[in-house]
């Protein structure tokens, strides 16, 4: 596989002609929020129908210019991945699973009729931005260097076919401490009306257009007083997929969890995959099977669901305490963090944190 290293792809090191003064730098990480605040240096890497991925750059953070004809304003051919880059206790940066951002990046691009990036190239770039805008990890407790690597259709086209030139980019934002006391428990609203993704669609892959698609039902469930929202499927509206952004798992009173197949119309979650994993290994039963709304509220009222968690990468393990839709409301649990729920998320942070063993080699130092 290619690598940046090889002649035709070097990661070509620009100088910063002005990177930000350390001291307005260390303002804004000092409580980055989420989103908001980028550091200096991006990586580029451009693809054309010739010359395949060329003109690998590490170098300032820019504005890009586009044609106004870029087929991705146009029909949307966009695909991206988040990851962070977290402190491990020894001050050490390290990323989680990076080669498995690079697959899911990989399988997106597929269904999103873009090139493929070979795997190493892309943990190289999310690597080497990482290293190279190390100062501008927050130091706040609990914070993170967010990863941003995408890709976007650049060719200047207006006919619906796949692009002929592309642009992969990683772009990195501090992120501060996602729930700064713990885990809160979330409030979530079922969308009746709308749906994320059809069977045959791209719920499966991470592009522009599903998040797109979203914001409207979001913009509902906190217009209604909720946080998030959750998605039935598309053709019977019944059984429950996945929130906006995070998988979820239903943990019942015998201990057995249940979290959704991946039936191409939810994301494959790596923090899904990860709990999956640490459940079973410590002889939980989980099933991947279909869960519907109206079981949902029969099993919370009857006592026999106990727990229900979301996951992902930005906050990790999320409680969800109340359920909500047109048909009314129903509690779950004690409507705060259970503990199976509590015990997963330690076990994954404790891993990420390098304080727990990390048996699978998830943990990728920098
Ligand atoms: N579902 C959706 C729709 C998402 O956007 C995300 C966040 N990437 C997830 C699930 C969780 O995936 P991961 O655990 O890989 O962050």
């Amino acid at each position: 596989m290619a690598s940046l290293a090889e002649p035709g792809l070097t990661l070509t090191r620009l100088p910063h002609p002005a990177p930000l003064p350390a001291a307005q730098r260390e303002a804004l990480i000092a409580d980055p929020g989420f989103g908001k605040v980028f550091t200096d240096h991006m990586v580029s890497i451009d693809w054309s129908e010739e010359k395949g991925w060329h003109r690998a750059v590490i170098g300032a953070r820019q504005p890009i210019a586009l044609d106004p004809a870029a087929a991705v304003l146009h029909y949307a051919q966009e695909i991206f991945e988040g990851l962070k880059a977290y402190r491990l206790n020894d001050g050490t940066m390290a990323l989680f699973r990076p080669e498995e951002n690079a697959r899911r990046f990989n399988d997106s691009a597929r269904r999103l009729a873009m090139p493929e990036l070979p795997e190493d190239v892309f943990v190289d770039a999310v690597t080497q931005l990482a290293l190279t805008d190390a100062d501008w990890f927050p130091k706040v407790d609990g914070g993170s260097l967010y990863l941003r690597p995408f890709m976007f259709a650049s060719e200047a086209f207006l006919g619906v076919r796949p692009a002929k030139r592309y642009k992969f980019l990683v772009i990195a934002s501090p992120a501060g401490n996602y729930f700064k006391s713990g885990a809160p428990a979330v409030s979530i609203w079922v969308s009746r009306d709308y749906t994320r993704a059809a069977p045959g669609g791209t719920g499966a892959a991470k592009c522009g257009g599903n998040y797109a698609a979203s914001l409207v039902p979001q913009a509902e469930a906190i217009e209604r007083g909720h946080d998030q929202v959750v998605f039935l499927d598309a053709a019977e509206h019944r059984w429950i997929e996945e929130l906006g952004g995070m998988n979820l798992f239903f943990v019942f009173d015998d201990g057995s969890i249940v979290t959704p197949p991946l039936s191409g119309t939810i994301l494959p979650g790596i923090t899904r995959n990860s709990l999956m994993t640490l459940a079973q290994e410590s002889g939980l039963t989980i099933r991947e099977e279909r869960y519907g709304i109206d079981q949902w509220k029969a099993d919370a009222e009857s006592g026999r669901l106990v727990e229900t968690f979301a996951c992902g990468t930005a906050a990790v393990v999320t409680p969800v305490g109340k359920v909500a839709s047109h048909d009314g409301e129903f509690t779950i649990g004690s409507g705060g963090p259970g503990q199976l729920t509590s015990k997963l998320r330690e076990q994954l942070v404790a891993i990420q944190r390098g304080t727990g063993e990390d048996r699978h080699g998830w943990v990728k130092r920098l």
